[in-house]
């Protein structure tokens, strides 16, 4: 790779630092969560405020360099770098602000879940987010957002209520429901297509404990637990979010855990017994403890794994659709990877739809296969499994998948299923007026035209 000009005075330009692939930092700064993306941008620029995007967004322009965003670095495609590319790198952003008066935090374009969390438990409030720290908050707010508090709080992009953008062209855009509530409406589901985000503001709600952990299922049961689940799911129990995670175990036995959060009042409630006493229980980890415990519940290591996850958003999951998910779990046949189903009962189906572009709000299950290896020899074969499992699902599908899963090779169509037609429509013209030339392309691309 031919150096680039102007380096210097880019760097001069910014308050920021510029990482190239002359720096030792490089190799880490350009390293994301998911292993089997392995790209080489030309220059990071690692930002420090809203003038540094708008000098990065002009660097690229007069260099003819594509564009990518980073924030938590974790969306499974791999948006957030690119062979040649200029990575406008937002890690420096991660201030989280509080108005406790307001119940609202403003939180940097490269927060993580480990930056918002106790930022905003400090004063005992919560927003709903991811379940993995280290997720970035915009990335995951900007795709929707699905976590431990969606059944009583809603989907991340729900509880956006302003915004702070820089447009390709430079300029510095906000978005709230008094200033230009079309593009937060766009700003809810439909990515990062139409600025950067150097900022996000979010609804808080009071929350510090909660009931949650794990409950772990093994044997014959697995298959009557999961049934269990999905009829504790149906009821809709405002006061508990629900996931699960098909897996197996070393000897290709299928395995099941569920995560519930509970939220109303007392230690126990009567959906949680149900749970419990559903067969091949092997483990029952759920108790009460702090929120901040509750996020530490899942983890996944970043940057270690390949990862290849394709789903989703299904009407019901019905018995002949549990047991082909436990027999794609037999046909996998080895730890780690699985299947996640993530409930959106309650407040997401509360909600007023008209208020963003989410479009899967009426689905009842997220259904993903998540297919985690690491030899790269081993690259068509888990690929595959994922492809076949997702395609399980088809019959039971609303049509698209959830963008923040998604891999960079979903045809237009899926994404366009994500939103539906006419919302597909409404972000096409956003498009067109704040990003017309698609340099913001690197992402689930609503493409101008
Ligand atoms: C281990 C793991 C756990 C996850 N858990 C959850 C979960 O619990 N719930 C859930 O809903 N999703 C979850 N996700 C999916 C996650 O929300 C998406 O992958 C999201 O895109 C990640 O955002 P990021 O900033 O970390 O990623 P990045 O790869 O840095 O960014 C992804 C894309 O988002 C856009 N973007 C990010 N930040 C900005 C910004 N400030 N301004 C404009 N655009 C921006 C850009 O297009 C960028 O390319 C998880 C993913 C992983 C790998």
């Amino acid at each position: 790779m031919t150096p680039l000009d102007g380096l210097d005075d880019l760097r001069r330009s910014l308050a920021g630092a510029v990482v190239t692939p002359a720096d030792a930092a490089y190799d880490a700064a350009r390293r994301c969560f998911n292993a089997l993306v392995d790209r080489r941008p030309a220059v990071i620029v690692r930002c420090a405020g809203p003038g540094d995007v708008a000098v990065a967004f002009e660097y690229a322009r007069a260099h003819g360099l594509e564009v990518a965003v980073r924030g938590g670095g974790h969306n499974p495609a791999g948006h957030c770098v690119g062979d040649g590319v200029l990575v406008i790198d937002l890690t420096r952003l991660r201030e989280v602000e509080v108005d406790e008066e307001a119940r609202v935090a403003r939180a940097g374009g490269g927060s993580t879940w480990l930056d918002f969390d106790p930022a905003t438990q400090a004063f005992g409030l919560v927003t709903p987010g991811g379940v993995v720290g280290s997720t970035g908050v915009c990335g995951l707010a900007l795709g929707g957002g699905i976590g431990h508090l969606t059944a009583q709080y809603g989907l991340t992009c729900d509880n956006l209520v302003g915004a702070e953008l820089v447009m390709p062209d430079g300029e510095v855009v906000h978005a709230s429901e008094e200033e230009n509530e079309e593009l937060l409406w766009g700003l809810r589901g439909a990515g990062g297509n139409f600025g950067v985000a150097t900022r996000l503001e979010f609804r808080l709600y009071p929350l510090e404990r909660v009931v949650g952990g794990a409950l772990a299922y093994a044997g014959p049961g697995v298959r009557d637990a999961l049934r269990r689940f999905r009829d504790v799911a149906a009821g809709s129990p405002p006061g508990l979010s629900l996931q699960a995670s098909l897996s197996t175990d070393e000897s290709a036995a299928p395995t099941l855990v569920v995560l519930p959060c509970f939220t109303g009042s007392g230690s126990d409630s009567e959906e949680l017994r149900t749970l419990r006493s559903a067969p091949g229980l092997v483990e029952d980890g759920v108790g009460a403890h702090t929120f901040l415990e509750q996020q530490r519940v899942v983890d996944s290591a970043y940057g270690e794994n390949r990862h290849y996850w394709k789903g989703h958003f299904v009407r019901e999951l019905p018995d002949e659709l549990i047991d082909e998910l436990v027999g794609r779990m037999a046909a996998l046949g080895r730890p780690p990877g699985g299947i996640l189903i993530e409930s959106l009962h309650g407040a997401p189906k509360d909600a007023d739809p008209s208020t963003g572009a989410v479009g899967f709000r009426h689905a009842a299950f997220n259904v993903s296969a998540q297919a985690v290896w690491l030899d790269p020899a081993l690259d068509e074969e888990y690929i595959e499994w994922a492809r076949e499992t997702a395609a399980v699902l088809e019959p039971w599908s609303l049509g698209g998948g959830y963008v923040n899963y998604m891999q960079a090779d979903e045809p237009i169509e899926r994404v366009r299923a994500a939103f539906g037609a006419e919302a597909f429509d409404r972000l096409q013209a956003l498009k067109r007026r704040y990003d017309p030339e698609n340099v913001l392309r690197r992402n689930q691309n609503i493409p101008p035209e």
